[in-house]
């Protein structure tokens, strides 16, 4: 029995009277799509939303009874990667955007948000805020800025771009982003480059999940349908904080509500261990044992299901690659099954974990037993702190595979089946190039790019970068040992220019040459799309100041006329500053934003407006374009008006879609003995592109659609892993591989313990919340976790500070004594610790520092060693908004992460976050948010960790599984040199990975 939800007495009443809809028949129309009827009201009536006929002219009450009346503009929130629709409330009498609630035209978000949503206003009237484009004027990093035009930046960086471009030195041209929030729009301009030079923080964020993800099956992101699952799995505190949190948080209480049950895993008693049916509190780095523990139990207990699995798993290539004298069939492949996880068993598990074995069995039970309806879900929690973690997600989709859940109604799809795909204007070919700093020899399974590792390639002279682009992206902040981060940003021989495209001042800011302002989600274009259920959702972000001058009837040529001060957007300034790196268009970049509606003047382009951009994209969409016309609009007015669109609904089971059975008849295709439909000579199974095309899978004699992996099925077992020379089970299947954070590797006598840094507060938004009162006065630390035993055995007490000694240095916190988190660890959450450097000179242009929630601290620096103490907290100041005078806080936090080594795993590349630290009760000279920290030091871990890699070419000297996902991707047919070790690097050095040292880019390494 899960719950089952009590109405209060008060609830039943107001649904007698039609106060409340009934609970289940909103729960039904909320699955099936957005109600109409439950909104809907005239001009100051009781509503749930205003109705869209009324967002041009809405007229409402506020607090002291005056009628306001609004012009409602949607627009996407970008406050997380959910995308939730946002609703903006414009006062027609200002023009000013005066507060901002849920958009209810979302199918992912429903007109609900969570705090960040609306707290977007504070970021918009941060007093603080950057309003102008800034250039240093002074040594990078001292802090001396002088305002300079949109034209003078674009000019400069355009020419250094050309120049690298020219000099085929492309790569040298990075551009780095933390918060994405668009759909290929970036790919296609970087495509338009030429150049491989994308990098995202995947690598400290979902590269281990995604990995252990992508070997099953290519999709490298689970979408579950938790609204309709009968029992749903957790691994972390997804429910109130995690990825997609506020759509995911909405079906997951719908599924509970319905009966379903919740097991979360989690070594803390969050919120979402509270409210869950059962905790499982794991050691960290034990999830995947657990996960193969439950998988033994349905498999002894037969609670499989057969059909999936004999059709849709590729367990004959498994016997015949790895167990050649057993007979090929099915029943072979259970006993083989149960013969490799034997040693998994509950006891074990419990011995690794520490959770009840009986618990254990009881959730396999209950797994086995939903069979279809299970879904579960991980993002980054134990498959991003552990070495090994990619296996915690292999493990858990192990147990989807097993139950036949993948897909299904109220199971877990791949995510790409719940993604739009845009179809874009003008679409330049894919770049040829490979960035060895981006995507090294050694690690060829990396998801994705070695971003982590950035400072310490530049240190080690694997290359240098000309033009670098930050993009809502602080790594000072939010990666580990961001000293290191400061050490190569501040070399200007390593990076040549570097341009910080942020909404808010931030601890990488600091040290760019360009600090230029882009928008907060109400003040910029992008669409997106997430995998928030079972269906496919498309949201426009726009600039609803733009937008409402445009309903005004003003002309707006770029949205910085529109914008508070000049902050501009990403997208035009791509395009304009993609112009201006190719003004003849002898580079064959121009054509690219050229627009796709206005033809050429003689030999003079016309440019592409964000308006023709967009109208381009939606008009490519059926489903919008039928939408549109039944109200009378353009695609693209619907979109300006909505804010959003469904573009499809209840995908499940795609990959049983039939594929044309003409096909099988056509010359060079064939079905090779698993099953797999052909297209081609060869059956390469890992390097796909090298051999045959997949074209699908037969099943009971019908051609099917599949899975985009080399043998279209589920991979059980990764013959990829063995081409790469990676042959052992724990590479080649779901295995358990021992944690750097094992007990085993932990000296608890000598007063070591494990660190859990990876936790979320649900009201912080990395580095983009430090400018939000809302926001900064519900959270504004972040102290040590520890057990009461743990805290009795140091002689701690809740607020007493302590000291945690990392690998390379310290930090100081206070502690928070707690019974709910096991003994043995500590943890702290990964946001707060914001901080702005004492400046001893005044300047011309002050730099910011979101006074609601950075400290200001003193840095200290010889040579390789580092230290910072916080000299002055938070409290209030003088503003245009009378809040700042009202701040009763003064704390800030502590930022950890400057102080945690580099961990990268040396298959999926992702940043390992957990770690050894010793924890002390603080020295009499400490003082709270001290830190220290030796770079030295973490340069030679980075290098323990680089000896963990091989770096050894694959078949044929590929550098990376083909068939694996990788963002902007050089083509993998045709011309495809750049996949291959002596393909082109795009910079004047290779690197040869074997002797560790750059050769000249035309020379070649020796194992090659
Ligand atoms: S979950 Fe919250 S922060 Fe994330 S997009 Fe939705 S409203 Fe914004």
């Amino acid at each position: 029995m899960g719950h089952e939800y009590e109405l209060s007495s008060i609830e039943r009443i107001a649904e007698k009277v039609g106060l409340l809809s009934s609970r289940s028949d909103d729960t039904t129309k909320q699955r099936q799509g957005r109600d109409p009827d439950i909104r809907k009201a005239g001009n100051g009536g009781l509503a749930s939303y205003p109705d869209p006929e009324q967002w041009h002219d809405w007229l409402e009450y506020d607090s002291s009874g005056e009628p306001q009346n609004y012009s409602l503009v949607p627009t996407a929130c970008f406050n997380c990667e959910a995308g939730c629709g946002l609703l903006t409330y414009i006062d027609k009498e200002t023009g000013d955007i005066r507060k901002i609630e849920g958009n209810p035209e979302h199918p992912g978000s429903r007109g609900r948000n969570c705090a960040k949503g609306p707290a977007t206003i504070n970021q918009i009237e941060d007093p603080q805020r950057i309003l102008h484009p800034l250039k240093r004027d002074g040594p990078r990093g001292s802090g001396a800025w002088t305002r300079v035009s949109w034209e003078e930046a674009l000019d400069d960086i355009a020419s250094r771009m050309r120049e690298a471009i020219q000099d085929d030195r492309g790569n040298e041209i990075t551009y780095h982003v933390g918060r994405p929030g668009h759909e290929e729009y970036m790919d296609r301009v970087i495509d338009a480059w030429g150049v491989d030079g994308h990098h995202s923080h995947t690598n400290i964020c979902s590269a281990g999940a995604r990995a252990g993800y992508g070997l099953w099956h290519k999709y490298d992101r689970p979408s579950p349908d938790f609204a309709n699952a009968d029992f749903i799995l957790l691994l972390s505190a997804h429910l109130e904080s995690g990825h997609y949190f506020n759509p995911h948080a909405q079906r997951i209480m719908e599924g509970m509500q319905e009966g379903g049950e919740l097991a979360t895993m989690d070594p803390r008693l969050s919120n979402t261990a509270a409210m869950s049916d059962y905790w499982l509190p794991t050691q960290p780095g034990s999830e995947a044992a657990v996960l193969l523990s439950m998988a033994k139990t349905i498999i002894d207990e037969e609670m499989y299901d057969e059909l999936f699995v004999r059709n849709w798993v590729n367990w004959q290539q498994f016997l015949d690659q790895e167990h050649p004298g057993r007979d090929r069939t099915f029943e072979a492949y259970i006993r083989t099954l149960q013969d490799i996880y034997a040693d998994f068993t509950p006891a074990y598990a419990e011995q690794e974990s520490g959770v009840d074995a009986g618990k254990i069995e009881k959730v396999a039970r209950k797994i086995g037993k939903t069979g279809s309806q299970y879904a579960s879900y991980i993002w980054r929690s134990a498959a991003t702190g552990n070495e090994g973690g990619w296996q915690v997600s292999r493990t858990l989709h192990f147990l989807s595979v097993l139950t036949g859940a993948v897909g299904t109604e109220g199971g877990t799809s791949p995510n790409a089946w719940h993604k739009f795909d845009p179809h874009l204007p003008n679409e330049p070919p894919r770049q040829t190039l490979w960035d060895e700093i981006q995507l090294p020899p050694e690690y060829p399974f990396a998801h994705y790019e070695m971003s982590e590792l950035f400072p310490y390639f530049l240190k080690e002279g694997r290359g240098e970068v000309s033009v670098y682009f930050t993009r809502v992206f602080n790594p000072v902040y939010t990666y580990p040992d961001g000293f290191s981060w400061i050490e190569a940003l501040t070399d200007e021989d390593a990076v040549g220019c570097h341009v910080a495209l942020t909404p808010t001042w931030n601890e990488t800011a600091y040290f760019a040459d360009y600090v230029l302002p882009m928008g907060h989600s109400p003040e910029r274009h992008d669409i997106q799309s997430q995998e928030t259920h079972a269906a496919t959702w498309v949201t426009y972000r726009q600039p609803v100041l733009r937008e409402y001058a445009e309903r005004e009837g003003e002309d707006v040529e770029f949205t910085y006329e529109a914008n508070p001060g000049e902050v501009w957007e990403e997208d035009e300034f791509w395009i304009e500053l993609s112009w201006r790196t190719d003004p003849d268009g002898e580079l064959g970049i121009r054509e690219h934003f050229e627009s796709p509606y206005r033809e050429r003047d003689g030999d003079d382009p016309a440019k592409m407006t964000i308006d023709e951009y967009y109208r381009y994209l939606f008009e490519q969409e059926d489903k919008l374009v039928e939408l549109a016309e039944a109200e009378d609009m353009t695609p693209l007015e619907y979109m300006k008006h909505h804010g959003a669109f469904e573009a499809s609904t209840n995908d499940y089971e795609l990959h049983k879609e039939p594929l044309d059975p003409d096909v099988l008849g056509e010359d060079d295709v064939w079905v090779d003995d698993y099953g797999t439909i052909r297209r081609g000579e060869k059956p390469a199974y890992a390097s796909e592109s090298d051999g045959s095309e997949v074209l699908g899978v037969m099943v009971d004699g019908e051609p099917k659609r599949g899975f985009p992996t080399p043998t279209g099925k589920q991979e059980f077992y990764s013959a990829t892993m063995a081409e790469w020379g990676r042959d052992e089970e724990k590479y080649t299947l779901p295995h358990y591989i021992k944690s750097h954070v094992h007990p085993e590797n932990i000296d608890y006598e000598d007063g070591e313990m494990v660190l859990v840094p990876t936790f979320r507060l649900p009201t912080q938004i990395h580095s983009r919340s430090s400018n939000s009162k809302y926001l900064e006065e519900i959270s504004h630390n972040n102290p040590v976790w520890i057990h009461t035993k743990d805290a009795d055995r140091l002689g701690l007490e809740t607020g007493d500070l302590c000291r945690i000694e990392t690998d390379i240095g310290y930090y100081v916190n206070e502690v928070w004594v707690t019974e709910s988190i096991k003994p043995g660890l500590v943890a702290q959450s990964h946001h707060m610790g914001q901080w702005k450097i004492a400046r001893e000179d005044e300047t011309e242009i002050e730099e910011g520092g979101d006074s609601y929630g950075k400290v200001t601290v003193d840095l200290d620096n010889e040579e390789s060693q580092w230290g910072m103490r916080q000299v002055d907290g938070i409290g209030p100041f003088e503003s245009t908004d009378p809040d700042s005078e009202r701040v009763w806080w003064n704390d800030g936090g502590v930022a950890q992460n400057l102080t945690h080594a580099p961990h990268p795993d040396p298959i999926s590349g992702v940043h390992a976050w957990h770690q050894s630290v010793t924890v002390r009760p603080a020295e009499s000279d400490d003082y709270y948010g001290d830190i220290y920290v030796d770079t030295d030091k973490a340069f030679d871990i980075y290098r323990e960790w680089l000896d963990k890699t091989d770096p050894s070419a694959g078949p044929n000297g590929l550098r990376r599984p083909k068939w694996l996902k990788r963002p902007i991707a050089p083509p993998t047919s045709g011309e495809d040199d750049a996949w291959y070790r002596d393909g082109p690097v795009g910079r004047d050095v290779r690197w040869d990975a074997e002797n560790r040292t750059t050769v000249a880019a035309d020379e070649q390494s020796d194992d090659d």
